[in-house]
């Protein structure tokens, strides 16, 4: 069809502002504004089933986390956003410390987000569940060699440990953990143990020392398990397995993914109907498993990939700690010569 008459112009024309209308009415309480460490990817599929759900449009920005909270502090009391995204415990304790988070009273909250995995102050609250544990070339170490993150600090290791950095926050945060457990001289030695074992320098990630593992580099490592699942759906037949850490000791070192109001955010009540969204059974798939990651919330089974590595006891350490006890595992880390 042409629309060449005026007749069909002003049809036409009559078309596109009827189309144009409800996005010109849109108020600000129809649209939230988040900024997410959260690669666009791992979100964009949730927020567009919450437009779905709920008219309320949802605009993000992307960003590494760092960048996302010095941009909130720049902004101030004129920040245009309303949720905070970001992964790691230490990133969000880091948020929350740098006065860019607000609190929230919620017991949908509450009930939906385990007390171990979200500030005690509620300035933010885990919405998936990251485990990092061991991962062994099985062509090299039988699982009944493994048992704790502590072990790896043993002579019968020595060559046979491949790590990534001590820069990246997952290993500070799993230091800080060790430390909140064990105190920080007994976190030193068995840090200490660890580079005393290393077979390579440490990986700039996770991917490359799962790989540095499956090539027999080294018998067994340290990452998230989400790595592993991604590789293995690439590469099925790396000699690669996984081994739920410390289950007679302490728990499997858990973090988050997690989310909190921004400090100077215009609408609280809509941010706060979005993150109790995110937490609920219907959201926490599409937050956790796009990343084969768990669901925070105990009522959520997670993605079939994810479940089929089998359940595990996890740490009840708050992971607050993570962010608490992070400066302390740096200067630890750099005293024991972890790079
Ligand atoms: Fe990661």
């Amino acid at each position: 069809m042409s629309l060449r008459s005026p007749a069909r112009r002003t049809l036409a024309a009559l078309a596109i502002a009827a189309c144009l209308l409800p996005a010109a009415q849109a108020t600000a309480a129809d649209r939230l504004v988040v900024y997410s460490a959260r690669i666009e990817a791992l979100i964009k599929p949730m927020f567009e089933a919450y437009t779905k759900e709920t008219g309320v449009e949802i605009q993000y920005v992307t960003d590494k986390e760092g960048a996302l909270v010095e941009r909130l502090k720049a902004e101030g009391a004129n920040t245009t956003a309303d949720l905070l995204i970001t992964t790691d415990a230490g990133n969000l304790w880091q948020a929350a410390q740098e006065g860019v988070l607000r609190p929230v009273e919620s017991a949908v909250l509450e009930k939906a987000v385990p007390a171990n995995l979200r500030d005690p102050g509620k300035q933010w609250f885990g919405l998936s569940i990251r485990a990092r544990t061991l991962f062994f070339n099985s062509k090299m170490a039988k699982a009944g060699e493994l048992s704790t993150y502590e072990d790896l600090a043993a002579p019968k290791w020595r060559g046979k440990l491949c790590l990534r950095s001590s820069k990246k926050v997952y290993n500070q945060s799993l230091v800080a953990m060790l430390i909140s457990e064990h105190g920080e001289a007994k976190a030193e030695q068995i840090v200490r143990g660890w580079v005393a074992n290393l077979a390579a320098e440490p990986f700039a990630d996770d991917t490359r020392m799962l790989e540095a593992v499956a090539a027999g580099q080294c018998a067994v490592g340290i990452a998230n398990t989400y790595y592993y699942g991604r590789l293995m759906e690439k590469k099925p037949e790396l000699p690669l397995a996984i081994f739920w850490a410390n289950q007679n000791d302490g728990g499997v070192h858990v973090n988050v993914s997690g989310a909190g109001l921004t400090k100077h955010g215009k609408q609280p009540a809509q941010a706060q109907k979005l993150l109790e969204w995110l937490a609920s059974p219907k959201a926490q798939n599409l937050f956790a498993d796009v990343n084969l990651e768990f669901p925070v919330n105990p009522a959520v089974a997670p993605d079939p990939v994810v479940k089929a590595w089998g359940s595990f006891k996890a740490s009840p350490l708050n992971v607050v700690e993570a962010g608490r006890l992070q400066a302390t595992a740096v200067r630890l880390m750099d005293r024991a010569g972890y790079r």
